[in-house]
């Protein structure tokens, strides 16, 4: 099928001058409604400010409901949950898992399990929390109502209203044509730094040596899955199944046939609330960007393509998946990572896999350094030290260049490596909660961002029930 692809030697159209309806003026506008953009508009809710979150799609979540991303990974110490396992759909873990995240993150975990949608992170869990996307959905839309955010659906953002050399606004194009929300303080959790790039802010994409990307992932649920045949095949070869991943053998023998044409070695796949349901991260897309149409459009294609494939791989090879089918695919493929903003820090691996702390915590996390090969096959993995958890400074929120600003969520500053690990739902949600803070704060004492008392966003965040471990030795 021809795809349209980036012109070789583009020619260019001028546009009319247009102008945009002012649809409100607010003091905290969060554009992005997945898990950074929820957690932020919440914290900045919580703190007084009038907040409006506005989201491209017509529903939130992010990549937790639009790209099907499940489970929201462990936020807990001593992790262990993908290297060991031997025939479990979720392997023992060795440790105590003591969180490290809470506020709008345990608000939201709780009301998941309240109403049946998430299953609690134990060590049966092997500390991550299965969830179901359609109550995702719900509960998000409640959480936002029950703190008084206004909501704006079907809006993409554009472009940034820049006034006096400041960014004062944030341009939507919806069917209503062209709208202007106002905001004393913005936060970006567009995932992609949307405005932070077209407000000037510095970015980095990919690894320093080639650019490259984490590769996307179609992700997509499978029902009629019979659990116990399956662990009774992955009990027999334990040196096929770890946990969540593995069956090379049959991978391996499918290739051959030529039924499988995948960049990986093996098959990925997580329990979900529902028991005879898997959400299956195996598809995978290569040399591909989330900011360019063009390797959007080839993305869909080749996910879809793997997609078919591989559900026919697991009913003709798999036991237990026999009579399975694909029940939902994403509305969307799932991207891992495009632009990483540059800010007042950059995080890195080494801060990371030290579990180093910082004077400026705002958010810690605990997921490993987990980069899926941007260039095909394999995936590295490199853990903290047992029982630690690394920080993360309100300085990698800040963009550089823009003042009435910050990001939240995988988009925030670091390294491509430090990204893989940050990247996380539990993580994005924590970056948010402290973004929505700080933009509240901004907005109520008129100060730029990055003229803020960190103590005081700190101060909130506890109020508001977020982990910072504070009570803990630090070293920088
Ligand atoms: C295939 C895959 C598997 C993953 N596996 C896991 C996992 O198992 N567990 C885990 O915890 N994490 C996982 N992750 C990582 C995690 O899903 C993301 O990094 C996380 O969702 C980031 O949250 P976010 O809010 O920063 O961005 P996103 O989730 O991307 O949300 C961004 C939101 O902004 C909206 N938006 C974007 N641009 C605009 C715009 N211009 N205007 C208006 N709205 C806009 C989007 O529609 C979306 O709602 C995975 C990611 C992928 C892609």
């Amino acid at each position: 099928m021809p795809l349209l692809a980036r012109p070789a030697e583009p020619q260019f159209a001028r546009l009319p001058p247009r102008r945009a309806m002012i649809a409100a003026n607010v003091d905290v506008l969060v554009v992005g409604g997945g898990p950074a953009g929820l957690a932020a508009a919440m914290g900045a809710a919580d703190s007084g400010a009038s907040v409006l979150l506005a989201e491209r799609y017509g529903f939130l979540g992010g990549n937790a409901t639009a790209a099907l991303v499940m489970p929201l990974m462990s936020f807990h110490t001593d992790r262990q949950v993908l290297e060991s396992g031997e025939g479990k759909l979720f392997p023992e873990d060795h440790g105590p898992g003591e969180p490290v995240i809470g506020g709008v993150l345990v608000r939201l975990l709780e009301r998941l399990i309240a109403a049946r949608g998430g299953v609690r992170p134990s060590k049966d869990t092997g500390y991550v929390v299965p969830f179901d996307p359609e109550v995702f959905k719900g509960v998000a839309l409640d959480l936002l109502d029950e703190a008084g955010v206004t909501l704006l659906l079907h809006a993409f953002a554009s472009d940034a209203l820049i006034k006096d050399a400041q960014l004062d606004g944030v341009v939507f194009e919806t069917k209503s044509g062209p709208l202007v929300v106002r905001a004393r303080a913005i936060v970006d959790a567009t995932g992609d730094g949307d405005i932070a790039a077209r407000s000037g802010a510095p970015y980095d994409i990919g690894r320093d040596e080639d650019g490259l990307v984490q590769p996307m992932t179609l992700m997509f649920r499978v029902g009629d899955f019979h659990r116990e045949a399956f662990l009774a095949y992955a009990r027999e070869h334990p040196d096929q199944w770890r946990g969540v991943y593995g069956l090379w053998e049959l991978v391996r023998k499918a290739t051959e046939a030529g039924e499988l044409d995948l960049p990986r070695e093996d098959i990925l796949f997580f329990a979900t609330p529902h028991p005879r349901e898997v959400s299956v991260n195996s598809t995978r897309i290569i040399e591909a960007l989330g900011t360019e149409v063009w390797d959007l459009t080839r993305a869909e294609w080749i996910g879809r393509r793997q997609m078919r494939q591989i559900a026919a791989f697991l009913r003709k090879y798999v036991p237990g998946f026999e009579d399975a089918y694909v029940m939902q695919s994403g509305v969307q493929v799932g991207v891992r990572e495009t632009r990483r903003i540059q800010g007042e820090y950059r995080l890195t691996a080494a801060d990371i896999l030290s579990a180093r702390k910082f004077d400026d915590v705002i958010a810690r996390g605990t997921y490993p350094v987990d980069i899926h090969n941007p260039a095909g096959r394999g995936t590295t993995l490199k853990k903290l030290p047992p029982g630690e958890a690394y920080d993360i400074p309100y300085r990698c929120l800040l963009p550089q260049r823009t003042d009435n600003l910050l990001v939240a969520g995988r988009c925030i500053s670091g390294t491509h490596e430090a990204h893989s690990s940050y990247r996380v739902m539990p993580i994005a949600m924590a970056t948010g909660h402290a973004a929505g803070i700080a933009a509240a704060i901004a907005a109520r004492t008129r100060k730029a961002s990055r003229e803020l008392d960190v103590a005081q966003i700190q101060s909130e965040l506890l109020r508001q029930g977020a982990n910072l471990g504070l009570d803990r030795s630090r070293n920088a």
